[in-house]
């Protein structure tokens, strides 16, 4: 939610309270942090990242796996603070710290052989040269993050960006920053020396003050609306964004498919975290021929989850009260352009609790399809088909995560899919996996977080070009004579001059005087 209306500029000893969204309680009190707090932060970052990146990446790695030892061992407290942020149940909040976890031993693994200093081959025109290349940290990286996963997304930035040898700004979502801090003050108890990983607290204000205080990189996850901003606002600096914003996955069934799978992956899809996740299954495109069965499948399997504050519950409440309305607007949208709702439907769409809702028959150009519902609900089609759900897959404008379940075409109709990951026979697998980088295209965003990608978003290429040798041939010399530019030009006749239908390339040392 952008909160740029709500949050006070720099009203100094002004507070807000991150609420439980079952019961409205307050969980905790935070200082809203204006424009000059954030700039004082990252200049006490600009400190600290100096004697980050003076650290070998072993040493790194030695503090890196501290901090996820930390965390492992207080993983039940952890998950108490975002099961109260966010009512997300404590097992699902249990599990996001563990796949958040994998990330961070990954990167401070690999941070050494993906962006160390290697040897790259310099050509035959330079084969006087031998050329390196490493991946130098950028400095201080801003990271903001949202509410809906609030451990797992931040640390796809926080975890690399460190590891890379970058200290880290982390401004958490209004709903969530207990977690942010939670996590802030982990660190701090392995690397006590600087202040290599700090928080900021606040509205949309702040997060827009972090844009403009000056940060190498910023790295954004959240909706594609306040990506905008955060790009306009860091266009200023000319300071540089990583993307990570909405998504309208999508779940193709074949003909062929394991129709138990499918459904079970998409019910999972759709309904984790109450449908509030980017790279959740939204839409379901499913071959005609098996269409009747798969639905029926789906919809028996969605009588067994149902939202809840009790700890029996699959689901909990939605995080933040405002998507509620969200959802009961696509809903009844759908249902108005004559679309049926075979599971729940506006009825069970309340203020905090949204029940399963599987809608059928909606028109592909409705508010269920087009845009991002964040809610626990699935449209199902029937295709003609899987080139029509390809087709109908890559009509959206986000391009996040996808699903395919096929026997015999998995991988191929995953590799027409435009979107940035794709779970073949099952779902958000990709996310799950270190070494694969994760992010999207089209309105979904740019860059990449996780794997050698994910690292190297972090890093600055320095290149390094160093005479090994004598000059073979003076070529960045005003010295360099004909006889050179001739040889050149008979070199790179050689080697990319020969067209089949064209004249070999004449060195205009060889055309008469009159002609050159
Ligand atoms: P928002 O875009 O509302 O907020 C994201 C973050 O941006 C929050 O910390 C928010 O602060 C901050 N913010 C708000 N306004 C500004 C501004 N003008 N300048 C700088 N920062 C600002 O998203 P949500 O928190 O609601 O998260 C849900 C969205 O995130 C969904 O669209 C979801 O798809 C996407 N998402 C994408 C992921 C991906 O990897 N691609 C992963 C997870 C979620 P505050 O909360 O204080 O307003």
């Amino acid at each position: 939610m952008t909160t740029l209306e709500t949050g006070p500029t720099t009203n100094a000893g002004a507070t807000f309270d991150s609420l439980d969204p079952g019961t409205g309680e307050v969980v905790g009190s935070y200082p809203v942090q204006g424009a000059e707090a954030v700039a004082e932060t990252v200049e006490r970052a600009r400190a600290a990242a100096k004697w980050w990146s003076g650290l070998s990446f072993a040493e790194r790695r030695t503090h890196l796996d501290a901090w996820a030892g930390v965390i492992t061992r207080r993983i039940g407290q952890l998950a108490e603070v975002m099961h109260a942020e966010t009512g997300k149940p404590h097992t699902d909040a249990q599990l996001e710290i563990v796949l958040a976890l994998d990330h961070l031993a990954w990167a401070a693994k690999h941070a050494s052989k993906v962006l160390g200093r290697k040897r790259v081959p310099s050509g035959i025109s330079m084969v006087d040269h031998a050329a390196t290349v490493e991946y130098l940290p950028r400095g201080v990286i801003g990271v903001i993050g949202p509410w809906n996963y609030p451990v797992f997304t931040p640390m796809g930035s926080i975890a690399y960006a460190l590891a890379a040898g970058n200290a880290v700004v982390f401004k958490p979502s209004e709903f969530t920053p207990g977690v942010g801090a939670w996590l802030v003050d982990a660190f701090a108890q392995v690397v006590p020396e600087h202040p290599v990983l700090q928080l900021v607290t606040g509205f949309g204000l702040t997060g827009e003050a972090l844009c403009r205080a000056g940060v190498d990189k910023l790295a954004f996850t959240g909706s594609t609306a306040t990506a905008k901003l955060v790009m306009a606002a860091c266009a200023d600096t000319l300071t540089p964004v990583l993307i990570e914003a909405g998504g309208k996955d999508a779940l193709l069934v074949d003909a062929d498919a394991d129709l138990d799978a499918a459904a079970d992956a998409a019910l999972w899809g759709g309904m984790a975290n109450a449908g509030q996740t980017c790279i959740g299954t939204e839409r379901v495109y499913v071959h005609e021929r098996v269409f009747d069965q798969f639905q029926a499948k789906l919809s028996a399997l969605a009588g067994t989850v149902r939202a809840g504050t009790d700890p029996g519950a699959q689901i909990g409440p939605m995080t933040m009260p405002t998507q509620s309305a969200v959802v009961r607007t696509h809903v009844l949208d759908a249902i108005e352009r004559g679309g049926r709702a075979v599971v729940g439907g506006p009825d069970v769409v309340g203020d905090r609790l949204v029940q399963p809702t599987i809608l059928v028959d909606v028109p592909e150009d409705s508010l269920a399809v087009t845009e991002e519902t964040f809610g626990p609900t699935l449209t199902v089609a029937r295709v003609r088909d899987m080139d029509e759900a390809v087709e109908l897959t890559n009509a959206s404008r986000y391009g996040l995560g996808s699903a395919v379940f096929s026997k015999r075409r998995g991988v191929e109709l995953a590799r027409r899919i435009r979107s940035g990951m794709t779970a073949v026979n099952s779902v958000i697998a990709f996310a799950a996996i270190p070494s694969l980088p994760f992010g999207g295209v089209g309105e979904s965003g740019f860059g990449r977080i996780h794997g050698q990608d994910g690292l190297k978003e972090f890093a600055n290429a320095k290149a390094v070009a160093r005479r090994r040798m004598p000059a073979l041939m003076a070529l960045t010399s005003f010295s360099r004579t004909a006889k050179t530019d001739k040889i050149m030009a008979t070199i790179a006749t050689l080697r990319h001059g020969r067209g089949l239908n064209e004249p070999p390339f004449v060195s205009p040392l060889r055309l008469p005087r009159q002609a050159r």
